[in-house]
């Protein structure tokens, strides 16, 4: 190097923190400065200049821009001598510090930290003591500000039990194993219970089931009540988890589940539907066939029935988000009537193609479902991901509360997506062979018990409603899109053919006849032609009816 000039690359970094230490508050023009007067000094040429303003020096290269140039420049050998103003503006990493001057050691590449002492050389004896002792403290600045939070956390993940030792169902203590284990009669009845749940079984039903068969709360002698069987069902035990309190994630413990993931996870989108449902809804007597299958086409979020007491051509279907926040959704309305008719006459067609799939098809489904499953829980659990880092930023106080706010709040909003996209998914997963006879018999008669509700179920994953498109989303199968211009009925005046408007006739014909003060008569007349035998009222005799009104009412 000494035959020709020394080639210098600048590197500067500033993190978000709000720290008013000046190596953490230092602008990267600050540093590149005096940098450059470094190198001048020394008579370098400075042959780049890079920076990575606002990003944690946790990061590696990949995720600094700057930093990766920078290194590209060296790996290109197109540098002799990298240059920043401290060592921790390189890295606060150990692992990914000690990688970086590898590359540089292995390249023949000087590092100079400029208020550092300049060069940082490990390889002498005091060269290395003063690259330990840095790193030592770039390093130990990160690991105290994030200590408090990953204790908190790891120990109970360490430990994989519950808060308590109470006595669990379907488990035993085993004190010598400092262990939950399964108790197999109990574990039995678990199963069903979440079984029997999913497929459209209320607490009650379940409570008398248990007690009936013997059954007592783990630890007393007492009977099942709803409330401690809703509890216990609720806390995601039996399925392996110690905790769901605080966390962004539900606990995995240490003991085994008694049922499947997929099993648990239709059993909470089962609960919630049925909780949305409590909540709605005058008149619903019975439960409505179509309860908690119908969404929001715009905002994905449920719907509600305005109120069962209405005939069925004038309740409505609404969007639930808009109702409890109508800036969240910009909401949509459907008669119940239509949704209704829609998936009726689509159900009558779909059985036939699914009466018509293989035994091979059928299996291709449902791998294809198990897929489904698959990637929902690899979307959801990548969201989860970058919570915990943004956790982690705002903890090493690494990111302006504006933006973390900001931030967080987008990740929270997809994560319920996500989390609803899996619950869909694992109640398709575990959704009982569709029972075609069953399902034809119920869309006849319009009965839909509980076993006919559970079935369709399986059948049918979602019924979306937008502004102008009903969109019914099958388990098995395409997605079927409707018009809703087409779902509107038609004036009923026999050669009009409009939509209808009010009272069964078009826009033009209702106005018209309001006009002349006979709304209600022809409505009345037509209504009554319609259900008559014979022929319907004409347009022709409607233009009859009304050039006679009208001489009547300018006599
Ligand atoms: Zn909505
Ligand atoms: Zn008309």
């Amino acid at each position: 190097m000494t035959d020709r000039q020394m080639r210098a690359v600048l590197y500067a970094r500033k993190s978000n923190k709000q720290d008013r230490t000046e190596e953490q508050s230092a602008s990267v023009g600050d540093q590149l400065t005096r940098g450059r007067a470094y190198a001048t000094e020394r008579g370098w040429q400075v042959v780049g200049e890079f920076t990575d303003d606002g990003r944690s020096g946790l990061l590696d290269r990949t995720k600094r821009p700057g930093l990766d140039s920078a290194l590209s420049l060296i790996e290109a050998g197109d540098a002799d001598v990298i240059v920043t103003l401290w060592t921790s503006r390189l890295s606060r990493e150990e692992r990914q510090r000690a990688e970086i001057l590898d590359l540089l050691d292995f390249l023949k590449v000087e590092w100079h930290a400029v208020a550092d002492g300049g060069r940082i050389d490990r390889s002498t004896y005091a060269g290395y003591v003063t690259y330990g002792i840095h790193t030592l403290f770039d390093v130990a600045y990160s690991k105290r500000v994030g200590e408090n939070w990953r204790n908190a956390h790891q120990k109970r993940i360490d430990a994989g039990l519950p808060k308590s030792r109470s006595p669990r169902f379907g488990y035993r203590w085993d004190g010598d194993e400092r262990a939950f284990v399964v108790h197999d009669a109990e574990a039995d009845a678990v199963r069903e219970l979440y079984r029997r749940y999913t497929r459209g079984d209320g607490f009650t039903q379940l409570v008398k089931w248990l007690n009936d068969a013997g059954w007592r709360v783990a630890g007393t002698e007492n009977p099942w009540s709803v409330r401690t069987l809703n509890r216990f069902m609720d806390n995601g035990f039996a399925a392996g988890f110690i905790s769901r309190e605080d966390d962004l994630r539900d606990l995995r413990g240490a003991h085994d589940p008694i049922i499947s993931e997929t099993a648990w996870l239709a059993y909470r989108a089962e609960r919630e539907r049925r909780a949305e449902f409590g909540k709605k809804a005058s008149g619903a007597g019975e439960r409505w066939w179509l309860a908690g299958v119908v969404k929001c086409g715009r905002c994905g979020g449920p719907t509600y029935v305005d109120s069962f007491k209405r005939p069925d051509g004038k309740s409505s279907v609404m969007c639930s988000n808009r109702r409890s926040n109508p800036d969240s959704c910009a909401g949509v309305t459907i008669l119940r009537a239509y949704v209704e008719d829609a998936v009726g006459l689509w159900l009558g067609g779909h059985l036939d193609q699914l009466d018509a799939l293989s035994k091979g098809e059928r299996r291709a489904t449902a791998d294809t479902a198990a897929d489904v499953f698959g990637a929902a829980v690899a979307g959801r659990d990548k969201i989860i991901d970058g919570l915990a880092d943004l956790e982690e930023s705002r903890l090493l106080q690494d990111i302006e509360p504006a933006v973390y706010r900001r931030t967080k709040d987008r990740l929270t909003a997809r994560l319920r997506d996500a989390e609803r996209a899996v619950k869909e998914a694992a109640a398709s997963l575990e959704a009982p062979e569709a029972d075609t006879t069953l399902l034809r018999g119920c869309a006849t008669d319009g009965k839909w018990n509980a076993d006919g509700r559970a079935a369709l179920r399986g059948v049918l994953a979602r019924v979306e409603v937008g502004k102008d498109a009903l969109t019914i989303l099958p388990v098995i199968g395409e997605p079927v899109t409707l018009a809703r211009s087409a779902m509107h009925g038609r004036c009923k005046i026999d050669g009009c053919g409009k939509r209808e408007r009010t009272k069964g006739l078009c826009t033009s014909h209702s106005m018209r006849a309001r006009n002349l003060g006979i709304l209600d008569e022809l409505a009345r007349r037509v209504a009554e032609s319609v259900e008559a035998p014979g022929p319907t009222i004409t347009v022709e005799q409607v233009d009859a009816l009304f050039a006679s009104a009208h001489e009547a009412a300018s006599a």
